[in-house]
């Protein structure tokens, strides 16, 4: 697949890889048909050709791995590369540097072969001269690998962030969200998973302007930021959309948790113009403790049936995939009901 990428002058981002591979790999045939028809129509394919290519046969595959994959695969090829070469520059070098040397022995011992010698010096310094040239190719090469796997780590790092708010995106969280439920499944610890939507945020955009609208999702996404433990897993999962994976947290703690994230955004003003206009949002939040053996996406399908709790009972709100038990630790504000009684669904 890379060589031939490199053949057809292709730049090997992940995307493109993953087209490549797909037709070496005959995975699809329609997409090798139309490439070969791109192909023998243009003579060669252009960027714009292979992003279709992608967005038509590759799009909607289990991404996340697929990228990931291909990255690391691609990165190790030219870690490989990238070895090899270095290797053979040292022994180019080391080579001429012997046959320097050997020549200068060779003209000390014996004064009588003048003149084949000079013929042999001659050889000698055009070969070192080749060898030198041939190094020099070699580190050349070297170097463009080793930009080529920084500009891979880069496209990586850009497919996994939201442009936005610098946070992860979906594509991230998914992944992210599987490790946590492996890890939390392997040491039997718990962890929630809290869903929040910003409320109304229709209207901020019909009345203050887009630009003011990306403002305050920037401003949540540091509040965000601001409140989560180091261990958090943050990530904007949608439009106006936040998750944010506990780990080693219990529902009645990230019950408290979302809840001082609710009280936190509510009370910053976000300011969304030159002249440093603030404008406050509230948000709604579902808080859903992991019931192994589910799926990650069943876990996500319970914070988000609890989120669209909070947004029918009044926005503004924190709600559960379950009601707390009393026994339950929670913080002393996380919707403390009657002595004995479950603690109500939502509060705030
Ligand atoms: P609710 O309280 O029910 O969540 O109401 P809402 O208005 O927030 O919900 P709705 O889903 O109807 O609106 C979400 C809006 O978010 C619509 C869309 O234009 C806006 N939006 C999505 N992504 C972005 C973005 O990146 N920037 C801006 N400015 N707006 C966005
Ligand atoms: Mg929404
Ligand atoms: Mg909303």
């Amino acid at each position: 697949t890379m060589q031939s990428l490199l053949d057809h002058r292709i730049s090997p981002s992940p995307e493109n890889y993953l087209v490549w591979f797909s037709y070496h790999a005959g995975t699809h045939p329609e997409l090798r048909d139309a490439l070969d028809a791109r192909l023998a129509a243009q003579g060669r394919l252009e960027q714009a050709d292979l992003h279709e290519m992608h967005a038509r046969y590759c799009a909607g595959e289990p991404q996340a791995q697929a990228i990931g994959q291909v990255s690391r695969q691609l990165e190790a090829a030219l870690n490989d590369a990238a070895g090899m070469l270095g290797t053979a520059h040292d022994n180019a070098s080391s080579y001429g540097t012997r046959l320097e040397g050997l020549t200068d022995t060779l003209e000390a011992a014996f004064p009588s072969l003048n003149e084949p010698l000079r013929r042999i010096l001659a050889d000698t310094q055009a070969l070192c001269h080749s060898s030198r040239t041939l190094a020099q190719r070699l580190a050349e090469r070297a170097r463009e690998a080793e930009a080529l796997r920084a500009a891979l780590h880069e496209a990586r790092r850009a497919a996994a962030t939201d442009a936005l708010t610098g946070l992860p995106n979906r594509r991230a969280f998914e992944e992210r969200l599987a490790e946590a439920l492996g890890r939390a499944t392997a040491e039997q610890a718990p962890l929630c998973l809290l869903m929040f939507d910003i409320d109304h945020f229709k209207s901020v955009n019909d009345t203050h302007g887009h630009p003011a609208g990306d403002a305050v999702l920037r401003g949540v996404a540091d509040t965000l930021r601001e409140w989560a433990r180091p261990h958090d897993r943050l990530a904007r999962v949608g439009g106006e959309e936040f998750a944010a994976i506990l780990p080693a947290t219990c529902r009645g703690a990230a019950a408290g948790l979302a809840d001082s994230l609710r009280r936190a955004v509510a009370g910053e003003g976000f300011i969304i113009g030159a002249e440093g206009q603030q404008l406050s949002v509230t948000i709604s939040l579902g808080v859903a403790q992991l019931q192994p053996p589910e799926t990650g996406e069943a876990l996500l399908g319970r914070a988000d049936a609890a989120l669209y709790d909070a947004k029918r009972q009044g926005r503004d709100r924190v709600a559960l995939d379950m009601p707390l038990m009393p026994e339950e630790p929670a913080r002393e504000d996380a919707g403390a009901g009657e002595p004995g009684e479950a603690r109500p669904l939502s509060w705030r």
